[in-house]
């Protein structure tokens, strides 16, 4: 098949529950048990219209989901993205679940956004979308109910836009939402918490099989929040990316040399884009995860490897920055061909776990250095990751079932204690 034809994406539900029922399998769990780790706790949609500037009314759709509160409040992004909708948010839900379980922080799993585009709007449009929505759904979010924070298209500016609607109905109440601007009680090293966590994990791992990160080639697809950072701590780290996407299109180095992250970041600041980046050629996106390379990093949407493009995937590891970026059929491919896959549950576990820093700084009223929260994130992540070794070495099962098995019986664990 052409990289250029188009290939069924999968809906993010279907990974969610092979990723589940794997690990459900594996452990035994009873029906019962089953159903009711699976079922969400609550999901609520509302309609959130909003006066465009240019005077039309647009009616966008909203959604909360709150999967488990098993070992905590609930915990989860809010995503702005035409393709929103209930099946992906309560997808992405239950990964937050399985999610918070495995990097042990005490929360349950959560997820909400609204389809509309933020590239194509302006930041009052935004501002206006974020106040109706959090106006029809504050009462079910609340620092002990349901903490939201940044994904995709939002950002700490958004959060600070939450809290504020948040806190105009329920007295200021910085522990509601995570991710926030720093003079908001937002965390020092929460906007590169996640990159910084992808960046822990592929050092652990490169660590374990005995390679340096000096020179190690990495591809990265999203160049947002997620795969900016990552790319630049990689490149701190002495690792070398030549190639990087964003929705607008994919670059690639035209010289055979590295491309200078910070370069290119202030080149994404000043136009909204990589491309056009001097020193590059244009790459299609779909091309761009086909390169040879030896860390792969898909730092975007869900589903972009998958059954038709898994056997021509060059690269040695995948580190699953995005959620949910690789299908089932895939990783099995991946499996057979040898090339490793960090899984997104560990992987970019680490704006979750600073969230956690975030909120308990919130509730202390205390304010942690930059260097307490980068240690403790390490602390975390590498207990972590070795939870995920250890049992993938013993078990001898790949990355992604042994983390979906810890987090699932983690849960399953909390619901048994607490009963129906
Ligand atoms: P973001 O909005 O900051 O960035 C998304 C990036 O992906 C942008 O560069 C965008 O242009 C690009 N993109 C979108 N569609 C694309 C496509 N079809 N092809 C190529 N690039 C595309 O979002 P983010 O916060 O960086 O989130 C990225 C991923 O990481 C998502 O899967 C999100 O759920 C996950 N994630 C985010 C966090 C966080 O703390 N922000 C934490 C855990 C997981």
């Amino acid at each position: 098949m052409s990289t250029k034809e188009q290939v069924r994406i999968p809906n993010p539900r279907e990974i969610v529950d092979r990723n589940f029922q794997i690990a459900a399998d594996r452990l035994g769990l009873t029906a019962d048990e089953q159903v009711l780790l699976k079922a969400p706790f609550r999901e609520l949609k509302v309609e959130v219209p909003v006066r465009m500037d240019d005077g039309a009314l647009r009616v966008f759709s909203g959604y909360r989901v709150q999967h488990s509160g098993a070992r905590g409040p609930a915990k989860g992004g809010i995503r702005y993205h035409p393709s929103v909708d209930i099946d992906e948010v309560r997808s992405l839900a239950e990964a937050m679940t399985w999610k918070t379980a495995l990097a042990n922080v005490p929360f349950g799993g959560a997820k909400g956004g609204v389809n509309c585009d933020p590239p194509q709007m302006s930041q009052e449009e935004v501002e206006r979308v974020t106040r109706k929505f959090i106006s029809r759904i504050h009462h079910i979010l609340g620092p002990y109910r349901d903490i939201p924070a940044p994904d995709v298209n939002t950002n700490a500016q958004v959060m600070a836009w939450v809290l504020d609607e948040y806190s105009s109905r329920h007295g200021y109440s910085p522990a509601c939402v995570t991710g926030k601007p720093i003079e908001l009680g937002g965390s020092l090293g929460r906007a590169q918490a996640t990159g910084r966590g992808v960046m822990f994990v592929i050092r652990e791992y490169i660590r374990d099989v005995g390679r340096p990160m000096k020179g190690l080639r990495a591809v990265v697809q999203g160049f947002g929040n997620v795969g900016s950072n990552t790319a630049l701590l990689l490149e701190e780290q002495g690792c070398e990316i030549y190639a990087v996407a964003d929705v607008y299109g994919g670059i690639i180095s035209a010289n055979g040399q590295p491309l200078p992250m910070g370069d290119l970041v202030a080149h994404v600041k000043k136009t909204g884009s990589v491309i056009m980046f001097p020193g590059t050629e244009h790459i299609d996106n779909q091309d761009l995860l086909l390169l040879d390379c030896d860390v792969l990093v898909p730092a975007a949407m869900e589903g972009v490897l998958h059954e038709d493009n898994a056997a021509r995937v060059k690269a040695k590891i995948i580190a699953e920055a995005a959620n949910l970026p690789t299908t089932p059929e895939a990783d099995e491919i991946f499996a057979e061909r040898g090339i490793a896959v960090l899984p997104d549950i560990l992987t970019n576990v680490g704006g979750v776990i600073v969230s956690y820093f975030e909120w308990a700084q919130n509730l202390q009223q205390s304010f942690w250095a930059e260097e307490k929260v980068n240690e403790e994130l390490y602390r975390y992540i590498a207990a972590a990751y070795q939870d995920v070794a250890s049992l993938a070495s013993t078990e001898k099962i790949a990355f992604k079932r042994a983390a979906y098995q810890l987090a699932v019986e983690r849960v399953a664990r909390a619901e048994r204690l607490r009963g129906l």
